[in-house]
């Protein structure tokens, strides 16, 4: 296998998917196990281990949920042909499917891993590494979130700025154009010379969840808007009303800052055409926001 073929393997994974529900087990299990190569630990990690960091790692970057499953990526990667469980076929299985069970797992702590071959290339090409971990942040995360992954799994990849360079500049545009070239939260307006600093056209539905270029998915947020927009501390209900999560917590000044906002409507766009769409403002609500909301 060359160098574009592993690229290719690690990044067509598979999956699963329900309509328009997030699903970043593997990739956030493949993030963690690339995290593992590079810093030049065994090929193998024992289920317990992924149990654990895998758990974490989905109850702060998946979408919230009333129970968190480990055990999916850890067995159906062998289905995308880079994946290994060791003694697999002694593991009894849940009932009606081809999932070993988890209690099975967690008891005998069975061991996984990718393939040896995929796994040497990793090992000895960092820079292959890298590009892989890069493609598959790329595939299901927003860049707002890239570094706090990065740093969860504990992966120091040394990139360039350049390669978060932004994707879409028309996209950016049109949604600065229709919120007036201000957060439409806070109202931050800040330009150095013609240029706006600081200022980002978000995403309502990720676009690595299929959210389209186009207005009424957009909102033109200030930096830190931006980034609390897409780690799920406050919504945007389809009344268009901020809500801010009952999980978050801070210092009185920070706090009283964010809840300034809470349970207001946010600034329109200057035309209806651009209003953010319920439908988009929904999938916020349902698979990036920590629910529940704060009392209105
Ligand atoms: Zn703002």
């Amino acid at each position: 296998m060359n160098n574009i073929e592993i690229i290719d393997r690690l990044t067509s994974i598979n999956v699963w998917t329900s309509g328009t529900r997030r699903a970043p087990h593997k990739p956030l299990l493949l993030l963690l196990v690339l995290a593992r190569c590079s810093r030049g630990e065994p090929r193998e990690i024992s289920y317990r281990e992924v149990d654990q960091k895998l758990g974490a790692l989905l109850r702060e970057f998946g979408p919230p949920s009333r129970s968190y499953h480990p055990e999916y990526p850890f067995w159906r990667l062998q289905n995308d042909g880079i994946w290994l469980v060791r003694d697999a076929g002694n593991l009894a299985l849940r009932a009606g499917h081809s999932d070993a069970r988890k209690s099975e797992l967690l008891r005998t702590n069975v061991k996984g891993g990718m393939t040896p071959e995929i796994y040497d290339a990793l090992r000895n090409d960092h820079k292959l590494l890298v590009d892989v971990a890069q493609a598959i942040l790329d595939a299901h995360f927003p860049a707002t979130l890239h570094d706090d992954i990065l740093s969860a799994v504990g992966l120091d990849l040394e990139r360039s700025t350049s390669s978060r360079a932004k994707r879409d500049p028309a996209f950016r545009e049109k949604v600065l154009r229709a919120y007036e070239r201000r957060c439409a939260i806070c109202g931050f307006d800040l330009r150095l010379g013609a240029v706006d600093v600081a200022l980002e056209a978000a995403h309502i539905m990720w676009h690595e969840a299929g959210g389209p270029d186009v207005e009424c998915n957009g909102l033109a947020l200030c930096t830190m808007h931006h980034k609390l927009l897409d780690r799920g501390v406050f919504t945007v209900s389809v009344e268009r009303h901020l809500l801010v999560s009952q999980d978050v917590s801070g210092s009185q000044v920070q706090l009283e800052q964010l809840l300034r906002f809470h349970a207001k409507p946010i600034r329109d766009p200057q035309s209806r055409d651009f209003m953010p769409s319920p439908k988009y403002l929904a999938w916020h609500g349902n698979q990036v926001f920590r629910k529940p909301a704060r009392d209105s």
